[in-house]
């Protein structure tokens, strides 16, 4: 027994456990998550006239008198069977809004849509991968005597790609307050798609909302040089949503003329600081507007789907944009195992957010996405179902569902998170067994002419 590790001992004394199965049965039931967090609790259905008990749920039966779930984290890094869950929702989710499904008519195939991605401007020279990074014929140097080209060609996996040519003509600042305003500048370009359908259509802007409503579902990317990059799907309905035909005049071309204007000219000032003055914030000049086919179920609307389901299990940690956890402290910045570039972006964050002018933009608390708040996927009420409902499809929740003429009483508290070495052991092997038979089936799947999904 010496030989063993501590979690093989652990598991070993799980599986002695006269409650093993049972214990099995809930940790296949959350797929195997990384961290399930522990419940304990009750939950009693009565029928709401004779107050006759019609189901009752109690951990105290359950092993260590505990129910587990899922944790539901999204990312890949901290929980992988539970992010590969939320990638699978968003795929859902991406897909209903563009195809129809779950709660969502299939007729909204047959809207205009459109596959968006704006990008952050520049800030400053960096190395890019491909061809020739940046040729000179003049060569010339910056004010800090560094080159300002760069003829090397970098690999995609260069340490160098996407690091400024010279940190200090880089701005630093702007870059780490665009991203903290990157979400109003989202909502004004949406305020200005809507304005300039309005007025391409004759209609007084304020017009817009009584005969069309825009719904998007956008992602957010983190690029090598670690600005975001927004990638959304807009769909354009009638007045009250996606069961409304859109007016004639929603063509899809008239919404990319319209995405690409906004895209242009939206604006968005920073507050003055007397350290770095008053900054008028834009979109990057590189902007997509790629209609989908209508009709739907070509490979347009699955790959856009994928694609962004993909993103939404990267955050800035995976992509070495930022870290999973908020910092504490400005000596966490040290210690994290990240490029010079990000890491000057993290201080410049935290920096910049103790000075007052910037305090509702919390740039320290959110250093750790380099000024970045907000989730990675967001979308518009009307784009498509909800993942309450997709969890719900599932029954991934506790108790029973409620049946008309029922009442139902619930207590239920947090009693713990987490596994022991043992339970972690046998838990990551349950969930690499579902992944592979997810993997088999998708091949059964494709082999019967199913679309790849
Ligand atoms: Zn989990
Ligand atoms: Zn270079
Ligand atoms: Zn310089």
């Amino acid at each position: 027994m010496r030989q063993l590790s501590e979690a093989d001992r652990d598991a070993i004394r799980l599986a002695q456990d006269p409650n093993f199965a049972r214990w099995l049965e809930q940790i296949t039931a959350t797929g195997g998550c990384a961290h399930p967090v522990h419940l304990s609790g009750s939950t009693t259905t009565r029928d709401a006239i004779t107050g006759e008990i019609l189901h009752h749920y109690d951990t105290r039966d359950e092993p260590a008198e505990r129910l587990s779930v899922r944790c539901r984290n999204r990312r890949a890094t901290v929980c992988a069977p539970c992010s590969r869950l939320h990638a699978g929702d968003t795929f859902h989710l991406v897909r209903a809004g563009l195809l129809g499904g779950k709660t969502v008519p299939a007729t909204v195939r047959e809207r205009p849509r459109l596959f968006v991605t704006l990008t952050a401007p520049s800030f400053g020279f960096v190395h890019r991968a491909g061809d020739r990074c940046r040729p000179r014929r003049d060569g010339g140097a910056c004010a800090h005597g560094r080159p300002l080209g760069c003829g090397a060609v970098h690999a995609p996996a260069d340490c160098l790609v996407g690091q400024p040519l010279c940190a200090d003509c880089y701005d630093y600042p702007a870059h780490a307050l665009w991203h903290a305003h990157a979400g109003k500048l989202w909502d004004r370009f949406v305020i200005g798609v809507r304005r300039h359908l309005a007025s391409a259509a004759g209609l007084p802007q304020s017009g817009f909302r009584d005969h069309a409503r825009l719904s998007f579902a956008r992602v957010a990317e983190y690029q090598k040089r670690a600005a975001v990059h927004v990638h959304a799907v807009v769909r354009l309905d009638g007045p009250t949503g996606p069961d409304d035909e859109p007016p004639a005049w929603g063509t899809a071309d008239r919404m990319a003329d319209a995405v690409r204007a906004s895209a242009q000219r939206v604006v968005v000032r920073t507050p003055f600081s007397p350290a770095v003055g008053e900054l008028a914030l834009h979109w990057g000049t590189q902007v997509d507007a790629h209609p989908l086919c209508s009709g739907g179920g070509g490979p347009d609307d699955q790959a856009v789907a994928a694609y962004v389901a993909k993103y939404v299990t990267k955050g800035a940690s995976e992509t070495g944009a930022g870290t999973d956890h908020r910092l504490t402290t400005r000596d966490d910045i040290d210690a994290a195992p990240l490029t010079d570039h990000v890491r000057t972006l993290m201080r410049t964050c935290w920096r910049l957010g103790g000075l007052p002018e910037y305090a509702p933009l919390r740039l320290r608390a959110w250093a750790h996405t380099l000024g970045y708040r907000g989730h990675i996927l967001t979308k518009s009420r009307a784009y498509s179902t909800t993942y309450a409902t997709l969890r719900a499809d599932r029954a991934e929740h506790v108790g029973h569902d409620h049946v008309p003429g029922t009442v139902a009483e619930a207590g239920w508290r947090y009693v713990g998170s987490g596994h022991t070495p043992g339970a972690a052991l046998i838990a990551s092997g349950i969930a690499e067994d579902l992944a592979r038979n997810r993997e088999l089936a998708r091949e059964e799947f494709r082999g019967a002419g199913g679309d790849a999904v």
